[in-house]
C-alpha cells in the first residue's frame, strides 16, 4: 500500500484546511483511516428520475430534473427561510433552506437546469424539499450513477457549508484512487475462508462503491463481523489480563457468620437462582483474582439477601464490606432491613448519607479506620475521600445503572494498602466488587457493554409470588380506579400513586403532583384514610418520616414522584397507580411496577394516561400490560430507544459502532465472540503465524484508539 492511513485528512486532495476542520468537528474524521471507516447509512437508486406530478406523500428520496424560476425570502428572524420555486414542465414545487441562505443564493442561478435530490414532503398542497442536494445537470451527466449510491452520515452544518453527500463521495473516490484501493487485510486467512468472508480491500471498495447488491451485502457482513470481532477480542483480552494481573484479596474460608446465618437465621429458603449466584460469587472470592461481577436480577428477585450473604463472606475473612445505593431512601431501607440480622449475628453496621450529622460522621470515620465497624451502608457519601476503611474487602453497588463508571473505580481505591508489588498501581489492593442492577440487559448486550465484568443472573422469582395484573386506564375512568383503590384499602392493602417528575418541567410536575394530592385527599378523606407524600423537594428527614409511616402501615396511600422508583420494599402495598404513564420510559414503568407484588397478595398496576398517545407510548403501554418479564421488556425498550439511551449517558459511547448494529446484528455478534474466544483459547498470545494479522490489528486499534477508544 502506498499511502499511510494515519495521514491527517487535510492532506487529501479536495479537502483543504477548512473542510478538514468541519470533517473533524462534525464527523470525527481526523485521518484517512477515519474517512475510510465512514460507512454509508443507506443506498439509493440514482438511476431513477421522478417527475413532479409523480410525487407521492410517502416518497423517500427522489431526484428531479428541472429549473429554478425564482427565489423569495419568507418569515422573519429565526423562522426566516429561502424558498426557490422549481419547475419541470409537469408541475411546480419548492426548495427550502433554513440556513446557509446567502451561500445558496450566490451559487444557484435561475433558469438553469439542475438535478435536485432529497426527501420530498407535501405541505399546503405543494411538495417541497428542504436542503436538497443540488447539482448542475451538465455536471450530473458527466458523473457515473449507480442504483446503489451510498448516502453518508451528515450534519446540518456540513450540508450548509457545502459538504454535501456528493462532495463526500468525491473525497472518498479520491482516497481510493490515491491508495490504489489496496488495504491491509485485518482478518486471518483461515478464518476468512472458513466464514467465506471477502477481503478487506474488496469489502471497503464495495461498501463505498457497490458493484452489485450481492457484493454490497457481503461487504457489509465482512465489515460488521470485523468490527464486532475486534471489540470482543479486546474485551476478552482485557478480562483475562484483569484476572491474571490484578491480585484479589484472599477470602479463604466460609466461616461462622455465613454458616450461622445460613443455618439458623435465613428467613426463607433461597431460590435456586440465588444459590447458584452465591456459588459463583463464592468461587470468585476464593480465587486469587479480584472479583468484578455484575449481578442482574429483575425487580423483586431477591438481590439484597445475596448481597448480604456475600458481605458475610468478607466478614468471615476478617474484612469489612460496604453497600452503596443511589438514594437516601434506599440506603435507609437497606440499613433497616439488615439491622436485625446483623444484631443477631453480633455484627456492627452503620449508615452514612448526605444527611448524616457531623458527629455521627466522625464516629463512623473512626470506627471504619480502626476496624470496629464491619458493614457500612450508604449513598455516594461513602465515596468521599475522608471515608477510609481499615481493610475493605468487598464493595457492593446497588442499582448500578444509577452510578457511573467513575464511581465504580473510586471504590477500587478504597481497598487496603499493601506491599507495592502485589498491588494495583498506587499501593492499594482493590476490594472485590459486586454491582447489582434490576435493569435487565439482554445478555448479549451486557456482554458487549460490560465485557470487563463477569455476569450472574437471578432469573427466578421467590416462590409464591402472584404475577402482577397490569391494566391501562384513561383519565376519564378515574372514578372507577378510585373505587378500586377503596376496595383494596378496605382489604387492608396499601397503594402507591406515582407522578412523573422530569427535570425540565419540574415546576409544572410539582404542581401536577400537588393537584393530584389534593384531589386524592378529597376522595380519601381523613381520618378514615391517611396519605403519605414524598417528592424530591422535601428534606431527606421528612421524606424518611413519610416513608416510615407508609412502611409501618400508618398510611394507606403513598403519593410520590419517581423517588420511590428504585428498590423500595413494602410487601403489603399491592396497588401501583402510575399517573401520566405515557411520559415514562419502559424500564422506569417496570421498575415502578416492581414496587408491588412483593407480598403474598394479588397485586395490580394501573397505568393512567390521557387520550392522546404516540405510537411509542402505545407500544410501551401494550408491552407493560402484556408481560411481567423484565428481559422481554428490555428487548422492546432496546428496539424503541436504541442501546445508547438504555445504558445511560455514561455508557452510551461504548456502543458507538461504525457499521454493526448491536441489536440487528446479534447473530454476527455471537459468531464474532465465538471466534474471538476460540482464537484466544488456542493461542492466548496470538503468536501463531495465522494470527499475526490479529495481533497487528489489535495493536493498531489499541494504539490509535479512534473508534475503539472506550476500551481503557
Ligand atoms: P430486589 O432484587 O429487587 O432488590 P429484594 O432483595 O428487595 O429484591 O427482595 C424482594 C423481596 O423478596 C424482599 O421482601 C425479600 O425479603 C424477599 N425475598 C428475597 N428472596 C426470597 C426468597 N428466596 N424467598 C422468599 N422471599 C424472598
Ligand atoms: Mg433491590
Amino acid at each position: 500500500m502506498s499511502i499511510n492511513l494515519q495521514t491527517p485528512i487535510d492532506y487529501l486532495k479536495g479537502v483543504g484546511s477548512s473542510r478538514a476542520d468541519l470533517l473533524r468537528k462534525e464527523l470525527g474524521i481526523h485521518t484517512y483511516q477515519d474517512l475510510i471507516n465512514l460507512f454509508p447509512n443507506r443506498y439509493i437508486d440514482r438511476t431513477r428520475y421522478y417527475k413532479i406530478n409523480e410525487l407521492q406523500p410517502n416518497n423517500a428520496d427522489v431526484q428531479i430534473i428541472g429549473k429554478i424560476t425564482g427565489f423569495k425570502e419568507v418569515g422573519q428572524k429565526r423562522g426566516k427561510r429561502l424558498v426557490a420555486t422549481f419547475q419541470d414542465g409537469t408541475g411546480v414545487m419548492e426548495l427550502v433552506w433554513f440556513r446557509g441562505q446567502k451561500w445558496i443564493r450566490e451559487r444557484l442561478k435561475a433558469n438553469t437546469s439542475y438535478v435536485v435530490f432529497g426527501k420530498a414532503t407535501a405541505f399546503g398542497g405543494k411538495y417541497n424539499i428542504a436542503h436538497p442536494d443540488v447539482e448542475l445537470l451538465e455536471d450530473h451527466e458527466k458523473n457515473l450513477r449507480s442504483a446503489l449510491q451510498p448516502i453518508y452520515p451528515s450534519t446540518e452544518k456540513l450540508a450548509n457549508r457545502g459538504i454535501s453527500n456528493r462532495v463526500l463521495s468525491k473525497i472518498m473516490q479520491q482516497l481510493f484512487m490515491d491508495s490504489g484501493g489496496k488495504f491491509t487485510e485485518t482478518l486471518p486467512e483461515n478464518l476468512r475462508s472458513e466464514l467465506k468472508l471477502i477481503s478487506k480491500s474488496s469489502a471497503l471498495f464495495n461498501v463505498h462503491f457497490p458493484k452489485s447488491p450481492e457484493l454490497l451485502s457481503r461487504a457489509q457482513f465482512r465489515l460488521k463481523f470485523e468490527e464486532l470481532f475486534y471489540i470482543q477480542l479486546q474485551l476478552i483480552i482485557k478480562n483475562r489480563i484483569h484476572k491474571s494481573k490484578i491480585k484479589g484479596l484472599p477470602f479463604e474460608k466460609v466461616g461462622d457468620y455465613f454458616n450461622t446465618f445460613f443455618k439458623e437465621q435465613l428467613p426463607f429458603d433461597l431460590t435456586g437462582a440465588q444459590k447458584r449466584v452465591l456459588k459463583e460469587i463464592r468461587a470468585d472470592l476464593g480465587s486469587n483474582a479480584q472479583m468484578n461481577r455484575l449481578l442482574q436480577g429483575d425487580v423483586g428477585s431477591g438481590k439484597t439477601i445475596v448481597a448480604f450473604m456475600s458481605m458475610l463472606m468478607a466478614l468471615d475473612n476478617g474484612f469489612q464490606a460496604c453497600l452503596m445505593a443511589p438514594t437516601e431512601i434506599l440506603s435507609v431501607q437497606h440499613y433497616n432491613g439488615l439491622l436485625d440480622m446483623c444484631k443477631n449475628l453480633n455484627i456492627s453496621i452503620s449508615i452514612l448519607t448526605g444527611s448524616s450529622k457531623t458527629s455521627e460522621r466522625r464516629k463512623i470515620h473512626e470506627a471504619l479506620e480502626n476496624g470496629e465497624l464491619q458493614i457500612l451502608i450508604g449513598t455516594h457519601a461513602i465515596l468521599e475521600d475522608k471515608v477510609k476503611f481499615q481493610n475493605l474487602g468487598l464493595a457492593i453497588i446497588d442499582e448500578q445503572h444509577r452510578f457511573g463508571v467513575a464511581q465504580r473505580s473510586k471504590l477500587w481505591r478504597k481497598g487496603p494498602t499493601s506491599p507495592p508489588q502485589s498491588s494495583h498501581g498506587d499501593g492499594t489492593i482493590p476490594p472485590h466488587i459486586l454491582v447489582m442492577t434490576a435493569t435487565p440487559i439482554p445478555r448479549t448486550l451486557a456482554m458487549s457493554v460490560y465485557g470487563d465484568l463477569d455476569i450472574s443472573v437471578i432469573d427466578e422469582l421467590p416462590p409464591g409470588r402472584k404475577s402482577i395484573k397490569t391494566v391501562h386506564r384513561y383519565d376519564k375512568n378515574r372514578l372507577n380506579v378510585f373505587r378500586f383503590i377503596r376496595d383494596e384499602i378496605s382489604k387492608g392493602r396499601q397503594v402507591y400513586i406515582v407522578y412523573p417528575l422530569i427535570q425540565e418541567s419540574e415546576k409544572m410536575d410539582y404542581k401536577d403532583l400537588m393537584d393530584g394530592y389534593e384531589s386524592i385527599a378529597r376522595d380519601f378523606p381523613m381520618p378514615e384514610y391517611q396519605i403519605s407524600i414524598v417528592h424530591g423537594q422535601m428534606k431527606p428527614a421528612d421524606k424518611e418520616f413519610e416513608m416510615q409511616r407508609f412502611i409501618k402501615g400508618e398510611t394507606q396511600i403513598m403519593v410520590a414522584t419517581t423517588v420511590i422508583e428504585v428498590g423500595v420494599n413494602v410487601p403489603n402495598a399491592s396497588v401501583m397507580i402510575i399517573e401520566s404513564a405515557e411520559r415514562f420510559g419502559l424500564s422506569q414503568l417496570h421498575q415502578l411496577r416492581g414496587r408491588v407484588g412483593r407480598g403474598a397478595e394479588q397485586s395490580y398496576c394501573i397505568l393512567m394516561t390521557g387520550h392522546k398517545l404516540s405510537a411509542d407510548s402505545k407500544t410501551r403501554l401494550e408491552t407493560m400490560t402484556k408481560t411481567n418479564d423484565g428481559f422481554e421488556i428490555a428487548e422492546v425498550d432496546l428496539r424503541l430507544r436504541g442501546p445508547g439511551d438504555i445504558m445511560g449517558t455514561q455508557q452510551s459511547g461504548v456502543l458507538n459502532l461504525k457499521i454493526a448494529d448491536i441489536i440487528k446484528d446479534n447473530d454476527i455478534l455471537q459468531h464474532a465472540r465465538y471466534h474471538a474466544k476460540n482464537i484466544l483459547n488456542t493461542d492466548p498470545k496470538l503468536e501463531l503465524h495465522d494470527h499475526h494479522v490479529v495481533l497487528n490489528t489489535y495493536k493498531q486499534l489499541t494504539k490509535f484508539k479512534n473508534i475503539w477508544n472506550y476500551i481503557s
